[in-house]
C-alpha cells in the first residue's frame, strides 16, 4: 500500500466506524485511505468484540441445548462433549474470513489500506510508522479520527490475560475455568459469563451497582436476571473488589459492600475485568493539533461530526453516545455524507441495544424509569411468550414484549422484548420508533402466524386495547 498525497478522506482506524466511513467515501467518489493499525480491518467488533464473542455464544448455546432442550424434543445421543480448540477454531475462522472480507470490499470500492500506527502532525497529516517497520506521511482535506475505544482497567488490578483477563482474554482461554469471577453485569460480562458458564465454569458476577444492566428496563431486568439465576448464574450486586490476590494458586478477591462493612473473600481460577471500556486516543496527538475532548476522554464533535479543529472529525466509540459497533457504523455514514456536501443524519434515540444472551434482551427507545421521569402520561402494553403459539411449539417460552407508548397520541416511546431471538425481533419496533409510529400501526399490521413477531402485534394490542391470545 502507497500512501498518497492528494486524498480527500483519511481516515484513522479500520473498526466499524472507520471502514464504513471509508468504502462509503470511496463510494460517493472521495479519494480515501484508511490507516488500521492492528494488522486486520473490523476494529474491536470483528476482532476481539462482537463477532468472536457471538460465535462462542452460539457454539457453547448449541452444547447446552444438546445437554438441557434436545431429551425433551425426542432428540437423544449416548454422550455430549466439548472440544474448546475445535470451538476456537471455528471462532477464529469465522474472525478472519470476515477480516478479509473487508480488504475485499476495500480493494472493490478503491479505499487505499495503510497498516500502521498513525499520529497527527497537522490538521491535515498524519504521520504513519507502518507494520513493516517504515515511516510515512499521509495527507488528506478531511481526516476523521475512528480509533474506538480500549478496556476499562481497575485501580489495583492488573490484567494478564491468562488469570485476569479482559474481554479479549476471556474469548481465547485454552481451557474451562472451574471458578469464573466476573467483576461489572454489562452486557459484556454477561454474554462472557454466560458462554463459560455454558461450558462448566461456577460463575459469579460481582457489580458496584444495584442493578445489572443498568440501561435496561427495570421490569424486563427482574426477569432478565431471574431467569439467569436459573442458569446458575449468581450475583453479587452493590458489591466493590476491594483487592485481589494473585500470589496462590488460586485468585482470591476480597469484597466489600458498596456503602462500606465486612469485608468477604471470594476464591477463582480466572477473573474477567469487564467494568466498561475507554475512548482510545493514546499516541494519535491530539494535543499538538488541539483536539477537544470532554473529561472521560471522548473526542467532543457538533452534529456534522467535526471536531472544534476544521477538518478533522471523529465517529464511532472515541466520542459521546451508544459505544456500538452499528452508532459507530451510522456515524461513519453521515460523517462522510457531510463530507461530500450532502446531508447526514443519526438519531441516538433509536439505536437499538442487544444483550446475546439466553434468552436474548433487546431494546429500543425508552425505559419505563425514563418515560416517568420525563412526566410524560403513557400506556403500557405487554405480551408474554407464553402465550405465544410458535413459543410453546418449541418449548421456548420465556420472555416477554413491552411496549411504552404515549397515552394521549398512542405515539411508540419504547419498545423491550425478552425472547430467544429478540436482537432480531426488535428491528420491527426501530422502524415503528423511526417513522413515529403509533401502537397502532403495529397492532394493525398483518404478522405472519406462527412467529414469535406475533407477540410484539399482541403487545402492541395490549397497549391501547385488549390482545386476543390473553
Ligand atoms: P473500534 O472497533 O475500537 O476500532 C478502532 C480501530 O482503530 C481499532 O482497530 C484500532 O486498532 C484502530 N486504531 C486506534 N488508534 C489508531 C491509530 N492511532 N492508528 C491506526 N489505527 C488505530 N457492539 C455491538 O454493537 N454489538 C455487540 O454485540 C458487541 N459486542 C461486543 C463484545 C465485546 C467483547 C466488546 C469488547 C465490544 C463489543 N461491542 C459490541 C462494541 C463494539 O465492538 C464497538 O462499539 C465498536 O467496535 C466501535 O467501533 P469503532 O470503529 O468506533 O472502534
Amino acid at each position: 500500500s502507497s500512501a498518497s498525497d492528494d486524498n480527500d478522506v483519511v481516515v484513522i482506524g479500520g473498526g466499524p466506524g472507520g471502514y464504513v466511513a471509508a468504502i462509503k467515501a470511496a463510494q460517493l467518489g472521495l479519494k480515501t485511505t484508511c490507516i488500521e493499525k492492528r494488522g486486520s480491518l473490523g476494529g474491536t467488533c470483528l476482532n476481539v468484540g462482537c463477532i468472536p464473542s457471538k460465535a462462542l455464544l452460539h457454539s457453547s448455546h448449541m452444547y447446552h441445548e444438546a445437554m438441557h432442550a434436545f431429551p425433551s424434543h425426542g432428540v437423544k445421543f449416548s454422550s455430549v462433549e466439548v472440544d474448546l480448540p475445535a470451538m476456537m477454531a471455528q471462532k477464529d475462522k469465522a474472525v478472519s474470513n470476515l477480516t478479509k472480507g473487508i480488504e475485499g470490499l476495500f480493494k472493490k470500492n478503491k479505499v487505499n489500506y495503510v497498516k500502521g500506527y498513525g499520529k497527527f502532525v497537522s490538521p491535515s497529516e498524519v504521520s504513519v510508522d507502518t507494520l513493516e517497520g517504515a515511516s510515512t506521511v499521509v495527507k488528506g482535506k478531511h481526516i476523521i479520527i475512528a480509533t474506538g475505544s480500549d478496556v476499562k482497567s481497575l485501580p489495583g488490578i492488573t490484567i494478564d490475560e491468562k488469570r485476569i483477563v479482559s474481554s479479549t482474554g476471556a474469548l481465547a482461554l485454552s481451557e474451562v475455568p472451574k471458578r469464573l469471577v466476573v467483576i461489572g453485569a454489562g452486557y459484556i460480562g454477561l454474554e462472557m459469563g454466560s458462554v463459560w458458564g455454558r461450558l462448566g465454569s461456577e460463575v459469579t458476577v460481582v457489580e458496584f451497582a444495584p442493578d445489572i444492566v443498568p440501561t435496561m428496563d427495570g421490569e424486563v431486568r427482574k426477569q432478565f436476571q431471574r431467569s439467569l439465576e436459573k442458569q446458575g448464574m449468581k450475583f453479587k450486586l452493590k458489591t466493590k473488589v476491594v483487592g485481589v490476590d494473585t500470589s496462590g494458586d488460586v485468585v482470591k478477591l476480597t469484597l466489600e459492600p458498596a456503602a462500606g462493612g465486612e469485608q468477604t473473600t471470594l476464591e477463582a481460577d480466572v477473573v474477567l475485568v469487564s467494568a466498561g471500556r475507554t475512548p482510545f486516543t493514546a499516541g494519535l496527538g491530539l494535543e499538538k493539533i488541539g483536539v477537544e475532548m470532554d473529561k472521560a476522554g471522548r473526542i467532543l464533535v457538533n452534529e456534522r461530526f467535526t471536531t472544534n479543529v476544521p477538518g478533522v472529525y471523529a465517529i464511532g466509540d472515541v466520542i459521546p453516545g451508544p459505544m456500538l459497533a452499528h452508532k459507530a457504523e451510522e456515524d461513519g455514514v453521515a460523517c462522510v455524507e457531510f463530507i461530500a456536501g450532502k446531508h447526514g443524519h443519526v438519531d441516538y434515540d433509536t439505536v437499538p441495544g442487544v444483550v446475546y444472551t439466553s434468552p436474548e434482551v433487546a431494546s429500543v427507545g425508552k425505559t419505563e424509569e425514563q418515560v416517568k421521569a420525563l412526566g410524560v402520561d403513557y400506556r403500557v402494553g405487554k405480551f408474554p411468550f407464553m402465550a405465544n403459539s410458535r413459543a410453546k411449539a418449541i418449548d421456548n417460552a420465556e420472555g416477554l414484549v413491552k411496549i411504552l407508548a404515549e397515552k394521549e397520541t398512542d405515539k411508540i416511546l419504547g419498545v423491550h422484548i425478552m425472547a430467544p431471538n429478540a436482537g432480531e425481533l426488535i428491528h420491527e419496533a426501530v422502524i415503528a420508533l423511526q417513522y413515529g409510529a403509533s401502537s397502532e400501526d403495529i397492532a394493525r399490521t398483518c404478522h405472519a402466524h406462527p412467529t414469535m413477531s406475533e407477540a410484539v402485534k399482541e403487545a402492541a394490542m395490549a397497549t391501547y386495547d385488549k390482545p386476543i391470545h390473553i
